[in-house]
């Protein structure tokens, strides 16, 4: 008998299931055991692919879509990635509608993926006809059986991450995990792992990275809106302008904030002594350990769980650019010489 043929049908069933990896190096001197969930892993490189199978499949059970029928969304960023990669493979049409602040990188890589870009005028306010959110909407009002997935206020955003993320997790640390430290930009990924966790373990404790400039911690210290929080800052993919419905904030313990800066450095030293080429909000994300151990906030017996959320590849032309680094003056104070950057 012929032996068979051990092959994945396709990219899609290797979505999920990524590595824990434990953090050796860069955490010397630091109490506890620190592990990272490295989304990086997935087909699509970070873990917006979870979502995008998720909600898209939930759409099919509930018979919203079949082949043929559009699925739209409003970025430029992994989402899109991971929408224009599920779409390809179940046969839909993907549409996109993207602010013109996006790189021609990115729009091209969307593009290759099949996806129909529509880039929209960034300097319009968010209820201007021209602006991506009402382009989308008014394509999903257009759009026969059409889905608009709308991450930031979907909370099957969340579900994803309760079925798939939160139980790898409990599973991979033998429900040892003590903490849980996630990036918030929709906060679906830190909700659905949240709330799956804290049923296993109530003491389980959830803490948030925030970006300086955005609203999110403020809101969870006082549940109030405060637009005097926003301000720009240069991570993508974490913080917000705006109160997401997708963030179940009661399933956060708490914030911390981080700077561009200190992010930027992180990742930059994540691949030096980890040999993790991850992107600026594990950066982000492994500051926020780093400043949660010296408010000493772990003990020895800490398993530390740390999402990073996509590849470094991404952002060749900004935290992996020394020249990029060395126009936002990145670098002068912690120490080029530490990092190895080369000025050329
Ligand atoms: N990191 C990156 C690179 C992202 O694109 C996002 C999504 N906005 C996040 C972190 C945060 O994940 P979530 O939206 O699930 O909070």
């Amino acid at each position: 008998m012929k032996e068979a043929i051990k092959a994945h049908e396709n990219v899609l069933e290797l979505i999920g299931n990524t590595p824990l990896i434990k953090l050796n190096h860069i955490t010397k001197g630091m109490k506890g055991n620190y592990f990272a969930k490295v989304e990086a892993f997935n087909p699509g490189h970070s873990a917006k692919d979870r979502i995008a199978l998720y909600i898209i499949e939930k759409a099919e059970k509930e018979g919203i879509l079949t082949p043929g029928d559009t699925i739209i969304e409003t970025t430029s960023g992994n989402t899109g990635f991971s929408i224009a990669m599920v779409s390809i493979l179940k046969g839909y049409k993907c549409i996109l509608a993207v602010s013109s602040k996006s790189s021609d990188d990115k729009i091209d890589m969307l593009k290759s993926m099949g996806a129909q870009v529509y880039v929209c005028p960034a300097n319009v306010a968010a209820d201007d006809p021209r602006s991506y959110y009402e382009v989308a909407k008014r394509l999903h009002n257009e759009i026969a059986g059409s889905v608009y997935i709308n991450q930031y206020f979907n909370t099957l955003n969340i579900d994803a991450h309760y079925h798939t993320t939160g139980p790898e997790i409990w599973d991979q640390t033998g429900g040892q995990i003590t903490h849980l430290v996630a990036c918030s930009g929709t906060g679906g990924t830190i909700s659905g792992i949240s709330r799956y966790l804290k049923e296993q373990n109530p003491d389980v404790q959830v803490i948030g990275i925030d970006a300086y400039g955005s609203v999110l911690q403020k809101y969870h210290e006082t549940r109030e809106f405060d637009k005097n929080e926003i301000y720009p800052y240069r991570i993508e993919g974490l913080g917000k302008n705006l109160v997401p419905s997708a963030t179940d904030f009661d399933s956060i313990d708490r914030f911390v904030k981080v700077t561009d800066e200190q992010s930027a450095l992180t990742a930059r030293e994540l691949a030096k002594t980890e040999g993790l080429f991850v992107g600026y909000t594990s950066g982000a994300a492994m500051q926020g350990l780093k400043q949660l151990e010296e408010e000493g906030v772990f003990t020895e017996d800490s398993n530390i769980v740390v999402i990073f959320p996509d590849h470094g590849s991404r952002y060749m032309s900004k935290i992996y650019s020394d020249e990029w680094m060395e126009k936002q003056g990145f670098g002068e104070m912690t120490g080029s010489e530490m990092l190895n950057i080369q000025y050329v």
